[in-house]
This record gives C-alpha cells, structure tokens and sequence, in this order.
C-alpha cells in the first residue's frame, strides 16, 4: 500500500466511506495517494477501519471519468449495457461548454415545456455540506419545488422523522463516544463491527471496562461475544419486543417518574397503550422468551447512565418510524437522555448523510430542518435567496419521485453522486423510469449503473480532490481538504453546479466553497459559532457550541428540548406486520445490508484494489442447516427469488442468520441485491422496507 516515507506531502481530511467520520493523513506523491493514516480526530484518536486505511486508491482507478460526455445521437436504446472501459458506442467526448450547455439546455426546455416540477434531482451524502446546500438551493430556485432528495431516504428518514416529532431534532443527542461514560448501552438493528467499525471499537472497550451490552438483531454479529445479553428476535417484530420491554418498566414501575413529569408529555396516553403489551403475549411473537425480555427491561431501567444506538435494520421498515418511536419513548421513561452517558444515536449511515440532511437536501425542509410549509421560514430564505419563492408544499421523496419519473410525470432529473439503478427497491422499475427520461443529467465520479441512462454526464471530484466541510454522525462538523488535483478535466462538484445554475439563469456569484459556508450560516443556527478558519484550525467542532472557545455539546437536551413546552412526547406505537410475508411460494426471509469491505452500490470499493481482492464475488449468508436442506455446499451458487425478481448468488454458510433467513448485501451487480426488495414504504419517513421481503431460495444445478 505504499511506502509511508516516500511521500512529499501530508493532507488532513475525513474519511470518504461511514457516517463515523474518521480523521485521516494522506500521504500524497506528485498526484497520487500513496497511503492513508488515522489521525487525531474526536470521532476516531487515530483509529481506521479496513475502508479508511485501504480503500482510497479508487480514485486513481483507470475507469475514472476525466471528460465530459454526450449521449451519442445513434447510441444503442438506453439500459444497463456501458463498458464503463470502453462507452464510445454510447457517448462522445465533449468540452465542459458543450456539456454544460447540453444539460442546461435540457433541463431548461422541460421547465418551459412541461413546468418546473417535470424536473428532480437526487444529491448526494458524499458530497459537502456546501455542495449539499447548493444542490438543494439549484432545485428548489431554479425550478420552484421541493422534488429534491437524497440516500438518508433510504437510510435514515424514518429515524429522522420520529426523532423531530418526539424530540425536536433530528440528529444525535449524544456522541457515540459518551458510551465510555454509560454503564448500560442497548445496539438495536446495527452491524457496527461491520458497517460503523470505528464506532464498534469504543463499543468493545465499554463492554471490556465492564459496561453492560445488550444487542438486539435479528441477525447474530461479532458484537454479541462481547455482549451481556443477545436478543436474536424475529425480523420485524421490533414494537413487539421494545413494548414488551417498556411493559415491564410501566408496570414495575421502573420508570422515572420525576424525568417524565419535568420533560415529556403523552407519558398516561402512553402507559395506558403499552399495557397491553405483556412479556408473556408479545414473546412468541418475536421469539425471546419473558425472563429475557424483563432482565433486559430492569438492566436498562435501572442503569445510572444508558445509551441506544440504531442501525438500519430498525428504520429499513415499513414501520420504520414505529420502531424509532418506541426507543424514544423508552430513553425518555427511565430519563436516559441529557446526561452524560445517556442519550439516543442513529448511526449514520455515508460520511456526510447528517451534513447532507443539515444542508437541507431534504424535501419537506430547507436547512437546519426548517419546514417549507412555514412562512416565516420562507420568508427568510426568500430574503437570503434575493427574492426566490419557496414552494410551500412539501416535496417528493426518492422513491416518489422514481414512481412519477416511472409514470411519465417527471420527464428530467440531474443526479449528482447517487446511484438509484442500484440502490432504490425494486430496481428494475427504477431502471426503466431512468431509461424513460427525456433528460438525465448525471454528475459523478465513475460511469455508475445510473450514469448508463445518461443524456450528459459530468465527471466530478472524489473526496481527496476538493475542500469541503462534512458532518459526522456525532454533529461534528470537520474539514475535508484536496489532497490531489481531479483527474483530467474533472472538477470539484460546486463548480460544476455553480456553472450550470448559472447557465440555467440563476445569480449565482460564488468563487469558493467558504462563500457558500457563510451563506448557510446565515439561515443555520447549528453554525452559529462555526467559521471556516476555526474549522481549519480546529479541525472539527460539534454543533450546537456556544462560542468560539466552546469544542461543542457532546450530550444535549439535558434542560429540555426544542419541542413546545420543551418537553419531549411518548409516541405509542402499534404492531404493524411486514408489507409482504412469507408464504408457499416464498417461504423465507430476504434482508439485505452492507458488509464490511464494500460501501453501498459498490461504484467506489469494488474499484479500490485491496478491498475487491478481500471481497471479490457477490455473495449471500444462510444458516448451515439450510444449506444442508438445499443441497449447497458452501461457496455454491443459489437462486434467490421474490416477487420482483430473481438473482444467481454464491451461498456461504453463516450460523449468524437465522434458518428461515438470508442475508445479501446490496454491493454487487451482477447480484443486486435490489431487484429482489420490496417498495413498500413506512407512511411517515417514507423509507422503504429493505430489511424484510419473502423470498424462495434454491439450489442452482451445474453450478
Ligand atoms: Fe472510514 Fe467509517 Fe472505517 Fe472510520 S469507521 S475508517 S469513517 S469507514
């Protein structure tokens, strides 16, 4: 992986792949990266996972897109068919003037064809908070909506929903590093050791100093051979189990009674509906049995100081909000929020989905989450954005949007570092809505799955080549720095969006990204505080923080919350079943997820060459026994069928899945994961149900 000595230079910046938000050294020589260090960072005191110190050398990878292209005018009909090594039957190379001109152009005679709304655009949580913003800003004031989101869509947005209803806000109320502080600390629906492994080392070191862990998955992990307890429940019955949880604290009276009547409302509501949630009738429901279920309930009752922490697999559901609902409402039973040691965490899911979302890449809400149906906040932007009118009605979401561009509706889209033909539910829908659009403008770093439906496409800056700020899942804002030049006649993304927002009559005047930090501080109140010099010579500062001295709040809330009253709310939350469950034809259990090695669709870690040679073929996990019961041997290959689709995958055996179950990650093309998902949405986040879809498995002869 290189010499670290024989280097010229040394560049700070944060690391590209989770929400943890690593703090790296890159070591560069001439224009390359020849190796990757942890450093210092408040998320990470030096630490790096397998992503961070070795997978970086995807951005000198020789598929990287270094000009601009056009879809060739006698291109072969739209699908998933580019040689990203050879595209020249497909698209033509273009200048930056044609190409910014040819996607202008596009954009522009849909706005005056059809209307604004005929266009949308997916930004991206790998890009900064500034190219956040200013995606967000080019959809909503160059086409006067709201149809503007992003992959915390299909990550976090039911998490986020419940947390700004009940609490207030939507990101953390505690740093995942306050863990050293709890004595109890309940992982719920998460990998870490796979998909936040940084985040997994503190965890281990609570346990190892003799914290308490208790692990809730339906899927077993590494994380559970240093937990107290482990709580293998049965995929989606996560209310079923939490009230069960939170009966026995109601009725032993477990709860904090002066907590409640200080900071929440609902609480007599809430007691009255979770009464009904016995150990005893909820236990075969979700597989644990009573005396686990009131262990669990009094260590966490209990305990001085407790944490949650959630993955995906509590909010990939259609009752995605339900389950963040109940672990709200059980931190704020036994007052487990405010204090050091206590608190609620998502973990976030890519490296900037939080900055993303802060920066307003969101559709039902402008930066810092303020509502786009509020006037008042309409106002301010309108005096900020010289005068633009702010569409008061909520935007679309991801896969919304994907089912009009699918319907005909929205005939244009600008994608910018996203790739929906691989990581939106049910797939190939959303490859034919994409190979449907009259315009698709896509900005990126590779010739993705999505840049195959492409009309131009815009070749962009991985995170060694631009300077941006980024914000982790602890609410730590940190400063991403270029190391090294974009390769060819790429560009830094703000570039690119500042030049075609102009092209499409937008007065956009920016010359650096630091003007666009300044610009969104002017409508944030988490930056207040925040400057880009003292994020240059800090490195990082958590929001909120109350001066320039003040590193930033790693616990809030501790005196009330920024509902009415100040007072958090117990949202009860009812059992709600799967959208689709197992039957004749499809008798088991599809969940699907990252592993430690690749990051989400892959375009980036599948090109990095020390992780690819680790994890080099697409695979599934099934139990032993079940392999047994279909004849595979491990390492044989397997059809994975559901209503939507079919996929031809190698099976390993893996006592951590459950014998009605199979796990596959969603990494690999030529397996993806997603022809095989379930669309149906939870109604409040409107996030798709990834984690649970019926599935029949079997054996594929010959192979
Ligand atoms: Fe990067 Fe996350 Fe690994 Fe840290 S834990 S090195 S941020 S992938």
């Amino acid at each position: 992986r290189g010499d670290s000595a024989d280097f010229d230079r040394e560049v700070k910046s944060v690391c590209p792949f989770c929400g943890v938000g690593c703090q790296v050294s890159m070591k560069v020589k001439g224009d390359r990266i020849v190796n990757v260090e942890g450093i210092n960072g408040p998320a990470n005191e030096g630490r790096l996972c397998v992503k961070g110190r070795f997978g970086f050398d995807y951005i000198h990878h020789p598929h990287r897109l270094t000009k601009p292209m056009i879809r060739r005018k006698d291109a072969p009909e739209k699908g998933l068919n580019v040689d990203p090594a050879n595209p020249w039957t497909h698209f033509r190379e273009a200048t930056w003037d044609e190409a910014l001109d040819a996607a202008a152009h596009g954009l522009q005679d849909l706005r005056s064809y059809y209307g604004g709304t005929s266009v949308a655009g997916f930004g991206s949580a790998k890009c900064t908070n500034e190219e956040a913003y200013l995606f967000q800003k080019f959809i909503r004031q160059g086409f006067g909506h709201n149809n503007v989101d992003h992959c915390t869509r299909l990550c976090h947005a039911s998490s986020v929903a419940a947390l700004m209803e009940n609490v207030g806000s939507g990101a953390v109320t505690a740093t995942f590093n306050e863990i050293e502080n709890a004595d109890v600390a309940i992982v719920i629906g998460a990998n870490p050791t796979e998909n936040h492994p940084v985040a997994a080392t503190y965890f281990k070191q609570f346990a190892k100093r003799g914290g308490k862990l208790i692990v809730m998955d339906p899927r077993a992990q590494a994380l559970r051979r240093h937990a107290a307890h482990m709580l293998q429940f049965r995929p989606g019955t996560d209310v079923a189990l939490l009230n069960a949880i939170m009966n026995v604290i109601v009725e032993e009276k477990l709860y904090d009674r002066q907590y409640i009547e200080g900071f929440t409302e609902g609480f007599f509501e809430f007691r009255d509906h979770i009464r009904a949630f016995t150990p005893d009738r909820m236990s075969e429901l979700c597989g644990i049995d009573e005396d686990t279920i009131r262990t669990v309930a009094r260590t966490f009752a209990r305990a001085e100081r407790a944490m949650i922490f959630w993955g995906m697999g509590v909010s990939q559901h259609i009752h995605g909000t339900d389950n963040a609902r109940c672990l709200i409402s059980l931190a704020l039973l036994c007052g487990h929020i405010g204090r050091p040691g206590t608190g609620l965490h998502p973990l976030r899911g890519q490296n900037n989905v939080q900055g993303a979302s802060d920066a307003g890449l969101i559709p039902q809400v402008l930066p810092d989450y303020q509502s786009v149906t509020d006037p008042e906040v309409r106002a301010l932007f309108k005096h900020i954005w010289r005068g633009t009118e702010i569409q008061a009605t909520p935007g679309l979401t991801v896969v919304e949007i994907m089912d009009r561009v699918y319907r005909g509706e929205i005939k244009g889209m600008y994608i910018l570092g996203e790739n929906p033909a691989m990581s939106d539910p049910d797939v190939d829908h959303a490859r034919k809505a994409l190979a449907q659009l009259d315009h698709l403008v896509v900005q990126d770093i590779f010739l993705t799955e999505t840049a195959n439906y492409a009309d131009v496409i815009l070749p962009a800056s991985a995170f060694a080549e631009k300077t941006g700020t980024v914000t982790n899942t602890n609410r730590q804002v940190q400063v991403a720095r270029q190391a090294v030049p974009p390769p060819g006649e790429a560009r830094e993304d703000w570039e690119i969006l500042v030049d075609l927002a102009r092209r499409i009559g937008l007065d956009w005047d920016y010359d650096d990204p630091r003007e666009v930090f300044d610009e969104m501080k002017m409508s944030m109140r988490s930056l207040h505080h925040i400057t880009w010099k003292r994020l240059e010579e800090q490195n990082a500062v958590t929001y909120p923080t109350s001066g320039p001295n003040d590193p930033g709040a790693a616990v809030v809330f501790g005196d009330g919350f920024p509902r009415r009253a100040g007072r958090a709310k117990f949202t009860p939350a009812r059992v709600t079943p799967p959208a689709e469950l197992p039957d004749e034809r499809f008798p088991m259990i599809l969940t699907t997820g990252r592993q430690l090695e690749h990051w989400h669709t892959g375009s980036m870690t599948r090109r990095a060459s020390v992780l690819d040679a680790v994890e080099p073929e697409a695979n599934c996990s099934l139990h032993p026994s079940t392999l047994r019961k279909l004849g595979v041997e491990p390492g044989g290959k397997v059809r994975l069928t559901t209503r939507r689709g079919s996929v031809e995958v190698m099976a390993r055996a893996d006592r951590a899945v459950a014998p009605d179950m199979v796990f596959l990650p969603f990494a690999y093309v030529e397996a993806a994961a997603n022809i095989l998902t379930n669309p149906a949405l939870d109604p409040f986040g409107k996030i798709p149900e990834f984690k649970y879809s019926a599935v029949r498995v079997e054996k594929v002869e010959g192979a």
